[in-house]
């Protein structure tokens, strides 16, 4: 096995909750998409949330008479069922409704994007797919971990996040997987004839939904014989993104 290339640094949170405080300038610059579409635009999206973590912090905001508005973000429409389908959430804030001074008041249940901060994308599937990973700047991202970037090839890379970013890469990668998932479900879906989604422009796409029924993905699934809350659970495991990583590092 070929050695690890050593990178001496390693990325250190500060707690300096400014992550936490404006959430609203992390996830924006999302590129245009053709079918799944988000409903804000980019200076109105909040801190993103799969289905499934957007059910479990309503339900803690609930028991705390927190106001969290989590509302839809990304969905596409169905000409076929004539239906919305919800692809995922946001919380429709500046600042997090769970930040306390120096402390996540939801930690252990904290979302994936949380989890793989300072990353917003692990950048493996574009080795994969034969494109160069872009340096994601985000609020408290310096140049610091640019070095993994110059990797030349997906192991090198993967060794080098891995290193850098520990256990942020891991959770980045398999939120990257989540949305690889989603988008291969949806192509398999159209092609299987059970869904035929509207394709680009936005708006169009916008108008339909707004006018009409919606459903979560994950209930799409659920019709169509997917057992959506054990795919929930493998998918916050890791497990998929273990065993990507270990592949490509061994
Ligand atoms: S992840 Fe970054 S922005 Fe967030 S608390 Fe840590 S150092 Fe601050
Ligand atoms: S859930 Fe926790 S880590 Fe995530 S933005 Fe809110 S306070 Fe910060």
């Amino acid at each position: 096995m070929m050695p690890l290339p050593v990178i001496q640094d390693k990325f250190e949170c500060c707690r300096c909750g400014a992550c936490c405080t404006n959430i609203r300038t992390l996830h924006q610059d999302a590129k245009e998409q053709r079918i799944i579409f988000r409903i804000p635009d980019n200076e109105g999206t909040g801190l993103p949330l799969w289905p499934w973590e957007a059910e479990r912090l309503r339900k803690i905001a609930e028991e705390r008479g927190i106001d969290a508005s989590i509302e839809p973000l990304q969905f596409f429409y169905d000409k076929k069922g004539k239906q919305g389908v919800i692809v995922s959430y946001h919380l429709n804030s500046n600042s997090c409704p769970f930040y306390k001074p120096g402390e996540c008041t939801v930690y252990g249940q904290r979302p994936h994007v949380c989890r793989m901060f300072p990353l917003i994308s692990s950048g493996i599937f574009e080795f994969r797919f034969g494109r160069q990973p872009r340096f994601a700047r985000t609020v408290c991202n310096s140049d610091s971990g640019a070095g993994c970037y110059e990797a030349g090839n997906a192991k090198d890379f993967a060794g080098r996040m891995r290193q850098y970013y520990d256990d942020s890469f891991i959770v980045a990668v398999q939120n990257d997987i989540i949305n690889y998932f989603i988008a291969s479900k949806i192509k398999e879906l159209t092609q299987e004839g059970v869904i035929d989604p509207v394709i680009a422009p936005r708006e169009l796409a916008l108008g339909r939904f707004e006018k009409s029924g919606k459903i979560s993905f994950m209930q799409l699934l659920e019709e169509n014989g997917e057992n959506a809350e054990e795919l929930a659970e493998t998918f916050k495991s890791l497990r998929d993104a273990e065993s990507l990583v270990g592949s490509l590092t061994s």
